[in-house]
């Protein structure tokens, strides 16, 4: 199997650009001792998985998409790459993203584009669009991807496949590069509900590495899809959220995405889901509300790419003093989209205007946690479109960043509020994908899985 998919890389990859590093010599060498061991009774054992490069991973390089990390081994394992290498599974190699994760459309890549493989001339989404293209594209069977403001859910929406981003704090962040500590969450992108709920549960559960782990069992999820794919709903509550597709929704919605979107309402209801529109007012200012806060915690959390500690060091010649070549590497080793968000970032935070900014923001964050717990005194689950739109032309958005943020329209919510969220096809607009997105209260990510393999 790993054999199979390399050669489809070998293939392909000089085309689609999903993959920063492959090396299949070890993979093979991987393979052959799980065959070896004879462990194929193991779940996920020998089974191949492509890892976003945001994920650490002991030897192996990984740049989070940046040239200040360029030439970096990290000495340690993720734990989500931890628990992937525990269950059997085989590394085939890291994928391209976004650089630290900005960005709606890996575009934003130190490392060059990458493509879509429904349409090569178009985005894969992002920031997870390595691993989106290579799935979707046959080059990995699943991936992990990661997602602060959506970059799980967006890319999975724009390839037709399944993405879900997990409860904050039910998957482990310990050695995810960090970008927004307080968003970050590691999730399965899969071609299928049920292959994403295997792979989500086998990164899953507490850890006590990561100070924000929830202490609570791993979620029972492959169960939910097979038991979703039944197609019973009755009983089940589903709201409509207003606000994003619902009736008051804003500008930019592409009808062929509003029409799949109605279509999966009815299919839902079809089943015997019963189905009324929830308003959600202040989801009208997630956007805003994300684009300070995730700034402001990566303006900090980006101060230790100094030029000491990892990766690139610029002018280090024994003439200029520390400042200058932390200064000089920063500059030459971050690229346009994460200074834009230092400089946002350090901003709001700086004093005088934290308290109009950054603290503005969260009190917007927990206006958007409030209607979700209205929401969900009434409701079971949440749905809304994934993305406003399919997947747009390369280049067509990378000099306009507010209209790249606004790719993220619809994710952005459960991502401040921290429930689960996953996105599921519904079907084709202009021969590309829709995603539908359903959410559900924080811990019920079983939910998710059990309505989005009803619509599968
Ligand atoms: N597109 C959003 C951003 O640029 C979300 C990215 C993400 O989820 N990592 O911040």
């Amino acid at each position: 199997v790993t054999r199979a998919y390399l050669d489809r890389i070998a293939a392909e990859d000089g085309r689609l650009g999903s993959y920063l590093h492959v090396d299949a010599d070890v993979a093979l060498a991987r393979a052959e001792e799980i065959d070896a061991a004879g462990s194929a009774g193991d779940g996920l054992a020998g089974i191949p998985v492509a890892l976003k490069d945001v994920v650490v991973t002991e030897g192996v390089p990984t740049t989070s998409g940046s040239k200040i990390l360029e030439g970096w081994r990290p000495p340690y394992d993720a734990t989500v790459a931890a628990r992937l290498k525990a269950a059997g599974t085989v590394l085939l190699g890291k994928t391209n993203m976004d650089e630290f994760a900005m960005g709606s459309s890996t575009e934003n890549s130190a490392y060059g584009v990458t493509r879509n493989p429904w349409d090569p001339e178009r985005i894969p989404g992002g920031s997870s669009g390595g691993s989106s293209a290579a799935v979707a594209g046959g080059l990995a069977p699943w991936a992990i991807g990661t997602d602060t403001g959506g970059s799980i859910r967006q890319p999975a929406a724009l390839t037709g496949l399944v993405g879900h981003k997990p409860t904050y704090g039910s998957v482990s962040r310990y050695g995810l590069i960090a970008f927004s500590s307080s968003l970050d969450q590691a999730g399965p992108m899969a071609r299928t509900v049920l292959d994403a709920a295997l792979l989500h549960e086998a990164i899953a559960g507490h850890d006590p590495l990561d100070s924000t782990s929830i202490d609570s069992p791993v979620p029972v999820l492959a169960e939910c899809a097979r038991r979703g794919a039944d197609g019973d709903l009755s009983g089940l509550k589903v709201g409509v959220v207003r606000e994003l597709g619902g009736e008051g929704h804003r500008d930019g919605y592409e009808q062929g995405v509003l029409d799949r979107f109605a279509e999966a309402v009815a299919l839902l209801e079809g089943m015997g889901a019963e189905v009324r529109e929830v308003s959600c007012p202040a989801f009208d200012l997630a956007l805003p509300a994300y684009y300070l806060i995730a700034p402001s915690e990566a303006s900090s959390n980006l101060a230790r790419f100094d030029g000491v500690r990892y990766g690139l060091r610029v002018g280090d010649d024994g003439d200029r003093d520390l400042d200058e070549v932390m200064a000089l590497t920063r500059e030459q080793g971050f690229g346009p989209e994460v200074k834009r968000r230092i400089i946002l970032g350090t901003y709001a935070l700086s004093s005088g205007y934290y308290e109009a900014y950054y603290g503005q923001a969260q009190k917007v964050r927990t206006l958007i946690s409030r209607d979700f717990s209205a929401g969900f005194a009434d409701v079971d689950v949440l749905v809304s479109p994934t993305t406003p739109t399919v997947a747009f032309p390369l280049g067509s958005r990378v000099d306009d960043p507010v209209a790249m943020y606004a790719a993220d329209l619809c994710t952005l919510p459960a991502s401040l509020a921290g429930v689960p969220a996953i996105s599921v096809p519904c079907g084709l607009s202009d021969g590309l994908p829709v995603g539908f997105q359903i959410m559900a209260p924080a811990l019920a990510d079983d939910r998710c899985y059990q309505v989005a393999a009803a619509l599968e």
